[in-house]
């Protein structure tokens, strides 16, 4: 199955044929994309009432115009609570995912873990806007790229290079975030250098970090674009990556449940790819607003499990004008939503929340989980377990945080009843309570 994806995956005359496509869109008129918008619209709305029973009492006979009218007056906003309490109703064919649609799942750090089942069809489109994005950063299929994310490429164990594999039909160099320390900088900075990657493919606290390693070599790569996603990042961090790297940092926001895809155009402004999912931002009382809100989006691609006006969570705003860049899509503001502390290993370096992530993966028996560091190398993991978390999934999160993770950092797992909000209605999955208890963080390392 993995090698069948993998191949469809790779360049054809008919990804080309989706990228040019794509590409069209992006130099339209507003009044001619607003009427390929309105036409993908109408689709996802009339699978949607035809394929999920909580939709099946809506007319499906509208006409394509109405269809954003529709949407507002008869699709109500839904979120993972709402698809989590519906899996009957809400997923396709009564929930049980068929043999051809693929799984999309989140890791379950903040809440519950969630499912969503992918068409084929929907995984080949989102190759596609990632490569229309890596074209507004100038890189190609074919230029050599690297990668600074959580990719398991070498056991936390391995102390002695290669940190890294070079993966000779993508032409790119998977570097092992979880190596990015003192001890090894000096063999993976070389390593980049003797590449000369076109692009690097990176968490925001990844490059970071890289950027961090390089200051204090006195060093500098020269990378002409970093595309970054998954992680807000923040000025600081930008900054340095910048100055280290010297590099053009082209941010993505998208999310499992893919209901929603904005990346940073050259001009660093973050466009909703409208072509994508219809994206809303909302009030408090669901109504459309200019001022901050909810993002609310609506899936164009993924035909199989079609969802409408999902909330993920995240806020952000519209801003208004167009970009020099003269593409026809909206921008927004940054997107937040996930509230992250900087916590650090045993060796004192920064831990990137992303990898902490992997740990997590398929940890069904979670309802919710919160990382803290509580001391120097001394971090605690709370979780709200559900029915049929043991001892032995107790240990099992232990040992994978030091085999993915950190080798020798001291953690303890705690069981909670409940882990709440703060004040301000965010939950941090990460939270380094030593350091805010003992140091001032610089300024936008505290997102709140
Ligand atoms: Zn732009």
């Amino acid at each position: 199955m993995l090698f069948g994806t993998r191949a469809l995956l790779r360049d054809t005359p008919w990804s080309q044929w989706r990228l040019r496509a794509l590409q069209r869109n992006e130099a339209m008129s507003h009044a001619e994309f607003a009427a390929v918008q309105a036409s993908l619209l109408h689709k996802t709305l009339r699978t949607a009432i035809a394929r999920l029973p909580f939709y099946a009492h809506i007319r499906r006979d509208f006409p394509v115009a109405a269809s954003v009218d529709v949407l507002r007056a008869e699709f109500p906003i839904i979120d993972k609570a709402t698809l989590l309490a519906n899996r009957r109703s809400l997923y396709p064919n009564g929930g049980v995912k068929q043999p051809w649609q693929a799984l999309g799942a989140t890791s379950g750090t903040t809440g519950a873990p969630l499912e969503v089942f992918r068409s084929v069809q929907s995984v080949l489109m989102e190759q596609a806007f990632v490569k229309r994005h890596w074209a507004w950063g100038g890189y190609h299929d074919g230029m050599v790229r690297a990668s600074l994310r959580g990719d398991l490429v070498a056991d936390t164990a391995v102390t002695k290079p290669p940190f890294w594999f070079w993966n000779r039909y993508n032409r790119q160099l998977l570097v092992s975030s979880r190596h990015l320390t003192e001890a090894n900088a000096d063999a993976i900075i070389d390593r980049l250098e003797a590449l000369a990657p076109a692009m690097l493919q990176a968490y925001p606290s990844t490059a970071f970090t890289l950027a961090g390693l390089l200051q204090r070599r006195g060093r500098r790569l020269h990378i002409a674009r970093v595309f970054t996603s998954s992680e807000p990042s923040y000025a600081h961090q930008r900054e340095l990556i910048r100055d280290r790297l010297g590099a053009t940092i082209m941010d993505l926001y998208g999310m499992a449940e893919r209901v929603a895809f904005a990346s940073a155009c050259e001009h660093g402004q973050l466009h909703v790819n409208a072509d994508y999912a219809y994206v809303e931002i909302v009030d408090g009382d669901g109504r459309p607003t200019d001022g901050e809100g909810d993002v609310v989006g609506t899936t164009f691609h993924n035909h199989a499990m079609p969802l409408v006006r999902y909330r993920m969570g995240d806020r952000s705003r519209w801003k208004p004008g167009p970009c020099p860049c003269g593409r026809v899509f909206p921008i927004i503001e940054g997107v937040s939503g996930k509230y992250l502390d900087a916590i650090t290993g045993s060796d004192g370096a920064p831990v990137s929340p992303s990898v902490l992530t992997f740990a997590f993966k398929r940890m069904d028996q979670i309802r919710k989980s919160q990382v803290a560091q509580v001391g120097p190398a001394s971090w605690e993991v709370r979780v709200v377990p559900l029915p049929g978390f043991t001892a032995f999934h107790q240990q099992y999160l232990i040992d994978i945080i030091h085999r993915m993770v950190d080798p020798h950092v001291l953690v303890k797992v705690v069981l909670r009843d409940d882990l709440p909000n703060t004040a301000a209605g965010k939950f941090r999955w990460v939270v380094n309570e030593y350091a805010n208890n003992n140091v001032l963080q610089p300024p936008g390392n505290r997102p709140e």
